[in-house]
């Protein structure tokens, strides 16, 4: 029984407990029972809510046959540490954030919450989302579950690893530069990363503002429809947030392909980093797509080659000034006094000091020093300015292409996992594997990753589905009718 239910997609769950087949508290109780087992090996997890999660379930199955009909209530999900939770601390895999408790719930939580999802526990990740192997944590990386010597990717690598792991069914995570769609490639499971703005981010805590997103990770796209529509929509709490009405993304699913135009960047696919095995994986897939009659177009996205430049000249500019919040006075890590000082200002400073250097792990820290670099004067125009002047032109490309294509189809990652450490000594090599996936969030645009067969090693390949702003139906339809066409069944390796 408790294989079955470790092994379903949250559609097929919700189907069982509504039809009376199964309860909440057999699932929850199935996925907390597998985090304890797998999590020393995996460490997907920062904290999990054990008793508060069964309690929870408990209640939902007492008062079932007056609950809504809500689809996803009684379902458990794993949320990344990112986001505020009044349940469990909120870390951000940081020693400055360890001991910190949010007073309030992040607008995802509330509505995982109101739809009356069951918070299994908080996920690992890079310190602050900054990161591509779940490596920067300050509490301990995280292993692929399909090779424990690989990463699972970042910054969401505990989103996307509990899911391969079957420790939850569902999760969120947040996109930065990739942060979702990257892990969920190199783990073999779906992730969207929605419009800017799509999505409310009150209670994020803010790496990059004008590049954030929380998003859905699941095994299917079906099941990511679903979770979308739990957590899009406007929040006038958030002054980013998009005040227009939330589509029925599980609507448009069967739509299939017939007719829509899909656009292929021929660069892209012939780019020198690119792996065979993920060539080949594209090629395939745009076959499918051609068979079941979409229209297979040529576009181009001429400045992806400086995207990478400007996304970590944003970036950490971004950064450098949400993190100075981070002083020591109000909340977070606090060095001990020096009682050698004076009590005069010389005593605030060397507090500020080192509470931010024994608080911030290297990442953070070279992020601070890049950004605050190319905010100072002198530099602003050279770099700052500059890089958002490139980021127009970059979405000026999408914008063209998508005159002629309704999705833009590609792989997500130039390669498959890497080998635990092997690029976390050198940040630029690390920066490189984000190559196709921070064009979405420079341009504000939606974007899909999605399973698509194996490398020769036996690691997951994942392709993307890009779309023109507010267009994730489209998405999320393309997306799906490639899971049916190729009979899509999701994988969970052994462990
Ligand atoms: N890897 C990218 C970075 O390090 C993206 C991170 C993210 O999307 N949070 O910034």
């Amino acid at each position: 029984m408790s294989n079955s239910i470790l092994h379903s997609t949250v559609s097929q769950l919700s189907k069982q407990l509504r039809a009376g087949e199964l309860t909440s508290t057999q699932i929850v109780e199935a996925f907390l029972d597998r985090i304890k087992r797998s999590d020393p090996s995996i460490h997907a997890f920062l904290s999990t809510a054990g008793d508060r999660a069964l309690e929870k379930a408990k209640q939902f199955d007492q008062s079932r046959s007056t609950n809504s009909a809500a689809p996803l209530a009684g379902i458990p999900i794993a949320v990344k540490d990112v986001l505020c939770t009044e349940e469990l601390p909120t870390t951000c895999a940081s020693k400055m954030l360890e001991k910190f408790q949010s007073p309030y719930n992040a607008g995802v939580v509330e509505k995982l919450n109101q739809a009356g999802m069951i918070m299994l526990g908080k996920t690992n990740m890079d310190e602050f989302a900054m990161g591509g192997s779940t490596e920067n944590s300050a509490f301990g990386l995280t292993r692929n579950p399909w090779d424990l010597n690989r990463t699972p990717g970042g910054s969401s690598g505990g989103s996307a690893a509990c899911l391969a792991a079957a420790q939850a069914p569902m999760s969120i995570g947040t996109d930065t530069g990739g942060s979702i769609r990257q892990p969920a490639a190199f783990c073999g499971v779906s992730g969207l990363k929605p419009t800017y703005g799509r999505v409310s981010r009150y209670g994020l805590v803010a790496f990059a503002s004008s590049l954030d997103q929380v998003g859905p990770m699941g095994h299917t796209v079906e099941d990511l429809a679903l979770l979308l529509q739990v957590i899009a929509g406007h929040d006038h709490r958030d002054s980013t947030s998009i005040p227009s009405d939330v589509p029925d993304y599980s609507a448009e699913l069967n739509a299939g392909c017939k007719g829509l135009r899909i656009g292929v960047v021929r660069d892209h696919l012939e780019s020198e980093g690119l792996d065979d095995d993920i060539r080949k994986s594209i090629t395939q897939a745009i076959d499918v797509y051609r068979q079941a009659g979409a229209t297979i177009v040529d576009v181009t996205l001429p400045n992806t080659k400086h995207s990478i430049a400007t996304y970590y000249i944003i970036a950490p500019s971004e950064a450098s000034s949400n993190l100075s919040r981070y002083s020591a006075a109000h909340y977070g890590h606090r060095a001990n006094p020096n009682k050698n000082l004076a009590k005069d200002t010389s005593a605030l400073i060397d507090m500020y000091c080192r509470s931010r250097s024994e608080g911030f792990g290297s990442e953070v820290k070279r992020r601070i020093m890049l950004g605050t670099y190319t905010l100072s004067a002198g530099y602003y125009d050279a770099y700052y300015l500059k890089a958002l002047k490139v980021r127009r032109l970059i979405r000026q490309d999408y914008d063209k292409a998508f005159e002629t294509a309704d999705v833009i189809l590609g792989p997500t990652t130039p390669t498959t996992a890497f080998k635990l450490g092997e690029k976390s000594s050198d940040p630029v090599q690390m920066y490189l594997v984000d190559l196709f996936t921070v064009g979405a969030n420079l341009a504000g645009t939606p974007a899909l990753s999605i399973p698509c067969g194996k490398s020769s090693g036996g690691l997951p390949i994942g392709i993307q589905l890009q779309a023109p702003p507010l267009a994730e139906a489209t998405l999320l339809r393309a997306g799906h009718a490639y899971q049916q066409l190729t009979q899509y069944q999701p994988e969970w390796p052994t462990l």
